[in-house]
């Protein structure tokens, strides 16, 4: 059998070759994107376009074109007019690292197979859990996304507080998670994953301000009971993801710690205003969660996917996949916290650690604070913009880098304008310029942008709403 193309493959050389030209490429994008030398946010095509053309590539396509067409045919999130959905322009050294973990390939199930990521995976979360301000017990690891994580932490929490055995037993018992409505989805996905059904998902109402109305807890809580479905969990976001508001975390707290059951913190998009002193009063009350997630590939300028899943009892991590036999030995002198399969749904997983680490080291902390703060004050920003301008309407006034807004004229119904604001997206989406995403809430149809670039200025925010205007106009 010849071996010519897995010598090719493997070819030092040619490693070196490619990876100097790929890196001149994406500096290159980099620079025109960041600086805007390229006009547009995003260059659409059709599904289908797209589609041809990559079938015709493989036949036809040039191969010294494999990388840049790639590159092209993406949406440009480094580019400051690129306000739309919640992934960072990732920091470019961790495409570096993203590079060393896919070339050195540790799959960190165990840890043999990646110790260097494995002990900085230990570094990382205590540290994440000691700026949730919690103590040396607590723990946490790193696994592919914030809904893994947040499902992966709703089972360690039915671990953790129902009595009967259900990793060995099955269900026995109605069972019930309490979250607002305006949670995320995947949410609502886990509860039922875990076959809770529908009426294991206790949705609590949101205010006028899309945030969970904990006054009615206690009458939810006790309605559930009656029902016969008990309550082991309720689920607070920070902040929930199409209107960027937070939840009173401190007052489902306390609820949660009175009715003693386990209380998680979704901070998949916000939870990384931990570290910023001007912005760490959104998530006050986070240190009563049992459980916290908290991504790196939204605030915190990662590249997908990568999330911090944090235990206040450290002794959760190893139990959520283990029967309870196997929980209480957990609680042994010797703490197994090096073998990542043991504790995370994946058994292989990338070097994610690395990323963390790598911006931590270079960087410092503080890095962490100017990207939250600024964008958070971008947001801020914009709210003040749309509010100060009558052919707009904010949903609601924005708190983090979220910002939902819409088109507005005085003779229009809602029906109208929903249909005029879905007409301006796909109009800004086929223009390219911006990239802004869009999200229906109570019936009414919004556009929504999440800031996520550092770099997006008062004159871009203000050159959307002037395009935005002069579309509706034509439309
Ligand atoms: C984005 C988001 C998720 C999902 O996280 P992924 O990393 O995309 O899987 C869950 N909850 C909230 C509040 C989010 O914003």
């Amino acid at each position: 059998m010849d071996n010519n193309l897995l010598c090719a493959v493997y070819s030092p050389e040619d490693f070196n070759n490619r990876g100097h030209k790929l890196i001149e490429l994406l500096t290159q994008h980099l620079d025109e994107k960041l600086n805007e030398k390229s006009a547009q946010a995003i260059q659409w095509n059709e599904p289908d376009e797209e589609l041809r053309f990559w079938k015709d590539f493989l036949k036809n396509g040039d191969e010294e074109r494999l990388f840049s067409e790639i590159t092209k045919r993406t949406t440009y999130v480094h580019h400051p007019k690129y306000i739309g959905h919640q992934v960072s322009p990732a920091a470019p050294i961790t495409a570096l690292t993203g590079m060393i973990s896919s070339l050195l390939n540790n799959g960190m199930a165990v840890y043999e197979m990646g110790m260097s990521s494995s002990a900085i995976e230990r570094v990382i979360t205590d540290w994440l859990c000691k700026k949730v301000g919690w103590d040396t017990d607590s723990r946490g690891f790193l696994t592919s996304g914030g809904t893994l994580a947040n499902l992966t932490a709703l089972l360690s929490a039915r671990k953790a507080i129902v009595e009967h055995d259900i990793w060995y037993e099955g269900h026995v018992s109605n069972l019930g998670v309490m979250v607002s409505e305006e949670a995320h989805y995947c949410v609502d996905r886990a509860a039922k994953i875990m076959g809770l059904g529908e009426k294991g998902i206790i949705k609590i109402p949101a205010t006028d301000n899309f945030e969970m109305d904990t006054s009615l807890l206690e009458e939810k809580f006790q309605e559930a009971s009656k029902k016969g479905v008990k309550i082991f969990a309720i689920v607070g976001s920070a902040p929930s993801t199409a209107t960027g508001i937070y939840d009173d975390l401190d007052a489902i707290g306390r609820f949660a710690e009175k009715h003693e059951i386990w209380f998680h913190v979704d901070g998949a998009h916000g939870g990384a205003a931990i570290f910023s002193p001007k912005y760490r009063f959104t998530v006050e009350g986070i240190e009563r969660a049992d459980s916290i997630v908290i991504d790196g590939h939204k605030m915190m300028m990662m590249p997908t996917i990568t999330t911090a899943l944090l235990f206040k009892n450290g002794r959760h991590t190893l139990a959520t996949f283990s029967q309870k036999a196997d929980y209480l030995l957990t609680q042994s002198d010797h703490e197994d916290w090096y073998n990542s399969g043991k504790k995370t749904f994946e058994c292989t997983k990338n070097m994610m650690s690395i990323h963390w680490y790598t911006l931590l080291k270079v960087y410092g902390e503080e890095i962490f604070n100017q990207y939250v703060t600024n964008l958070y004050d971008l947001g801020h920003l914009f709210g003040e913009l749309v509010q100060a301008n009558s052919d707009f309407i904010l949903a609601v006034t924005p708190i983090s880098n979220i910002v939902c807004f819409r088109f507005i004229k005085n003779d229009m119904t809602d029906e109208q304008l929903n249909i005029l604001n879905k007409n301006i997206r796909r109009h800004l989406l086929e223009d390219g310029e911006f990239y802004i995403v869009q999200t229906t809430l109570r019936g009414i149809h919004y556009l929504r942008t999440t800031i996520m670039n550092p770099f997006t200025t008062e004159a871009h925010l203000t050159a959307l709403l002037t395009k935005i205007k002069e579309l509706a106009i034509t439309l």
